[in-house]
């Protein structure tokens, strides 16, 4: 049978058998919940709904795995702002910080523990993950750093001068020294989506692909969503778009969301060889220190997987110019592999908010309409957990004051909307300019 999906030209996709895809919505529906988009948030919002007996279906505009949570590169770590952990404290005092941390951490845990429990294999390695600084003076900030994540939140964190950093195996081009963090590992995101959605199918969820969801609007004591072929009334909606949510869909979300392409290469197999001359063959996950931050694996098949930001626009000359640039930023921190060919490059959105934290809430005035989103890049661990929460807040196991308040403010709109690519750009010279 012809493949229909809309594919992404990403390993992971290459890496799994694509599972049987799911039914389009045809004609019309009722569920008590009805959630918008099917990756890492929307599916976790459902199996959660459908293991407590809630009637529950998600509408997914293609198909499992064709949003980010089936593009990222399996980093499954902390993350999900913007804001340092100085600006964190600033704005919700250090126990707030705290909480937030810790809700973090339990969103690592909770996938080690679904992976383990459903017992899929998705070539989990690296213990914690590593930030590798770029500017040899930023050695004392690290230090500096390092001391106060043990002082304030009891993390113990290591510091790799550039000898130990040769040592373990972290050979690059202007690598000066390592701030390594206990928490999170990498995995294949694809295998544990399909995971994901096999749990939510088991325990009788409904998942719609190739629907999108057209429009949302107040229909009696329901809400109605709108398909190309039908429709579905629901009591409770939850929007978890992210990145590829539309603009109207519903109005409360247009100009409050600014989606952020990133992108990845990911190698040929390489030889230990290979692998010596570069100094490179820690199995640990790493970033570097620059705002406008690359993220890289050596995964367990010795395939080099590199990542870094993406370009503003998505015609094919800019996604052209944008897979150079990260290739030619890939060569020049990995010098040695210049000759290796990528095999795979991809692209995919994340989602970011004015506030620079993640929502996960009712949104106001707009009684049963919930949204989980806006996980700033890393959506592994906290679009999974949150998609849990967000069902809890539903079935009223969760109440909105016990989630940390990094995640209880609604997304403020951005000034003048239609400018967004342009303070994109603006953002990513002055960063550029910072990160020098
Ligand atoms: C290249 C890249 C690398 C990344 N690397 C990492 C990483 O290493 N670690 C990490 O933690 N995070 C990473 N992320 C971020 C992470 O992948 C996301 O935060 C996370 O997957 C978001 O999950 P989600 O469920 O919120 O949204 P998504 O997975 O984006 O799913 C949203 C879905 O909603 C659907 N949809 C939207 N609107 C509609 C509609 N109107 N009707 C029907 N369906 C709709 C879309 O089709 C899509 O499938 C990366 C992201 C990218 C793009």
């Amino acid at each position: 049978m012809q493949d229909q999906r809309r594919l992404a030209g990403s390993y992971w996709e290459a890496s799994r058998p694509p599972p049987r895809p799911d039914r389009q919505l045809i004609g019309n529906a009722q569920f008590d919940v009805a959630v918008i988009g099917a990756g890492f948030a929307g599916l976790s919002a459902a199996m959660k709904l459908a293991e407590a007996g809630v009637s529950v279906c998600v509408l997914e505009a293609e198909h499992v795995g064709y949003g980010a949570s089936g593009r990222n590169g399996g980093f499954c770590c902390l993350g999900g702002t913007k804001l340092s952990v100085h600006q964190l404290i600033q704005r919700y005092g250090l126990d707030g910080a705290r909480n937030f941390l810790a809700y973090q951490v339990a969103g690592i845990n909770q996938v080690a523990q679904r992976l383990k429990a459903w017992g899929v294999d998705a070539d989990c390695h690296s213990q914690g993950e590593i930030t590798l600084a770029h500017r040899p003076r930023d050695f004392d900030a690290f230090k500096a750093e390092a001391a106060f994540l043990k002082d304030k939140f009891g993390v113990k964190s290591r510091i790799l001068d550039k000898s130990a950093l040769t040592a373990e195996g972290y050979g690059g081009s202007g690598f000066y020294v390592g701030l390594h963090m206990p928490y999170g590992f990498a995995l294949n995101p694809m295998a544990y989506l399909y995971g994901l959605a096999d749990q939510v199918r088991k325990k009788g969820g409904r998942i719609f692909g190739k629907s999108a969801v057209t429009g949302v609007a107040r229909d009696g004591d329901r809400w109605r969503l709108d398909t190309e072929h039908g429709f579905v009334r629901t009591k409770r909606v939850i929007l978890a778009g992210n990145g590829y949510s539309k603009e109207t869909v519903p109005k409360w979300i247009h100009g409050r969301t600014l989606p952020v392409m990133s992108s990845i290469h990911v190698t040929r197999p390489m030889t230990d060889e290979e692998l010596a001359a570069q100094g490179w063959t820690s199995d640990t996950m790493a970033s570097d220190s620059r705002i406008l931050l690359h993220y890289f694996r050596l995964m367990p098949d010795k395939r080099f997987l590199f990542g870094t930001r993406g370009g503003i626009f998505e015609n094919e000359p800019a996604l052209k110019a944008m897979h150079k640039r990260a290739r030619h930023d890939f060569n020049t921190m990995f010098p040695a592999w210049k000759g290796v060919e990528s095999e795979y490059q991809w692209y995919g959105k994340v989602c970011l908010s004015r506030n620079l934290t993640p929502f996960v809430g009712q949104v106001p005035g707009m009684d049963g309409l919930y949204a989980a989103m806006g996980w700033h890049g890393s959506g592994v661990a906290m679009a999974s957990l949150s998609g849990e929460k967000v069902a809890g807040l539903i079935m009223g196991s969760v109440r909105q004051e016990d989630l940390p308040e990094p995640l209880q403010q609604p997304f403020k709109r951005f000034p003048f909307p239609s400018l967004r690519k342009l303070y994109l750009q603006g953002a990513y010279w002055w960063y550029g300019y910072q990160d020098m």
